[in-house]
């Protein structure tokens, strides 16, 4: 799998343990996957490996499995560095995932910068992740957080983006892809816009990285973060991208061991970057099987997810649009295979219980993005979210459990 390149959804299928089995008596139908993706075997088999051969805390020892331990770990750092087009590899801080990445950015970068006044524009269609950090930001420095409306169809108003940005921009912060939506956000113009009214940019990429290539240089932003679960890898990692001059001009995140040069009680000194970031232990098994994730999607090629991902959700407009009492939320021109949905009349955690009992399973409720779910005047969706893993037949499986569900209500 790590070097073939597969054009078989029904191969690429076989690399996913947990995708063969019974869910409440019926073969499992997996579209929760915007909140988590599933894990193909290369990364548990690079998970289990690391703990079975090479298991050691890292950078510190000069023992054989140190070495082994350091060399992996590092190892995906370049990985990553190529998988987002940075520049050098230093530019690339291990996370806990993207929501780590943005608290950094904004503790490390906007609490040291920021002041009383300045501005931080993030959009209508944020997750938590990507809001609260700003608000605790603003709280801590007196800056004021702006908000880029959205059009019915779940898109960014860039005329009005256009009028909110001005010298007292100082971080624009924006999702590359909605998670509730599927909205693909045109993220170089956003930036150089940002960039052009002074600004610093960070793309929250967590549900671009399974999806669509990223490149670092070309949309030019300076932040990027993402997460690994999210794109076939384990949980509890992510990485950060920062330009080289920003993250040397920043405070640490973090203090304790690995991030310093030297300690004394009168004074300490920092470790250069990437290093100044990443305080403690970090999650070394979970970054070595990050590079193995990469490695996945790479042997896939993301013209050939595009393409299937591109067929699922026109086949899920296809079967789903015309269910009885279907709303649909999000119909962007450019747009992931996120289809977000309620029935009327119908709570969407019932919608949500009736598939579980089907053996599907989507996410219901808010997705973490309240104030989008406010502006849509709705307390949450159905959310089907579809991976390179999922086919047609699943889609039509899930509309006809749709329908029974709306007969059952009806009655
Ligand atoms: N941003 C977006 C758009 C997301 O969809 C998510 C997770 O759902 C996050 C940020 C947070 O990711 P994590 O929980 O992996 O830090």
């Amino acid at each position: 799998m790590s070097t073939a390149v597969s054009t078989s959804v029904e191969q690429i299928r076989k690399e996913f343990p947990v995708l063969h089995q019974e869910v409440n008596g019926k073969p499992l139908i997996y579209f929760d996957n915007a909140a988590t993706a599933q894990k193909p075997k290369a990364v548990l088999d690079a998970l289990s490996h690391y703990y079975e051969y090479d298991n050691a805390n890292i950078h510190r020892g000069i023992h054989t499995l140190a070495e082994r331990a350091t060399s992996a770990y590092e190892d995906t750092r370049k990985s990553v560095g190529k998988f987002v087009n940075a520049n050098e590899t230093e530019e690339i801080i291990f996370t806990k995932g993207t929501t780590e990445g943005i608290n950094l950015v904004a503790q490390a970068y906007g609490r040291k910068f920021l002041k009383d006044g300045d501005e931080i524009i993030i959009s209508q269609l944020e997750h938590h992740s990507n809001i609260v950090p700003w608000q605790i930001l603003a709280d801590q420095t007196g800056a004021v957080v702006k908000i880029i409306p959205i059009n019915e169809k779940g898109e960014l108003l860039l005329e009005e983006y256009r009028k909110l940005l001005s010298e007292k921009t100082k971080i624009l912060a924006v999702n590359y892809i909605s998670n509730s939506l599927g909205t693909i956000n045109p993220v170089k113009e956003i930036i150089s816009l940002a960039h052009d009214a002074g600004a610093v940019t960070l793309i929250d990429a967590a549900q671009a990285a399974p999806h669509h290539p990223l490149d670092v240089q070309d949309i030019d932003c300076d932040f990027l973060a993402f997460s690994a679960h999210k794109m076939y890898g384990p949980t509890g990692v992510g990485a950060l991208y920062g330009k080289r001059r920003l993250l040397e001009s920043m405070d640490p995140y973090q203090g304790g061991g690995e991030m310093i040069k030297e300690v004394t009680f009168e004074k300490t000194t920092y470790n250069d970057i990437p290093y100044k970031f990443e305080a403690g232990t970090p999650n070394i098994a979970d970054v070595v099987a990050l590079k193995a994730a990469i490695e996945f999607i790479q042997s896939i090629g993301y013209t050939f997810i595009h393409d299937h991902e591109e067929l699922l959700l026109n086949h899920a407009n296809k079967v789903l649009l015309d269910i009885p009492g279907m709303t649909p939320y999000g119909q962007a021109s450019e747009k992931a295979s996120v289809f977000s949905f309620n029935i009327d009349g119908v709570h969407p955690f019932d919608i949500g219980m009736w598939l579980d009992a089907k053996g599907i399973a989507v996410r219901t409720g808010h997705h973490c993005t309240q104030p989008l779910m406010d502006w849509l005047r709705i307390e949450g969706t159905v959310r089907a979210s579809m991976a390179i893993y999922n086919t047609i037949e699943e889609l039509d499986i899930f509309a006809e459990a749709l329908k029974d569900i709306v007969k059952k209500f009806k009655k």
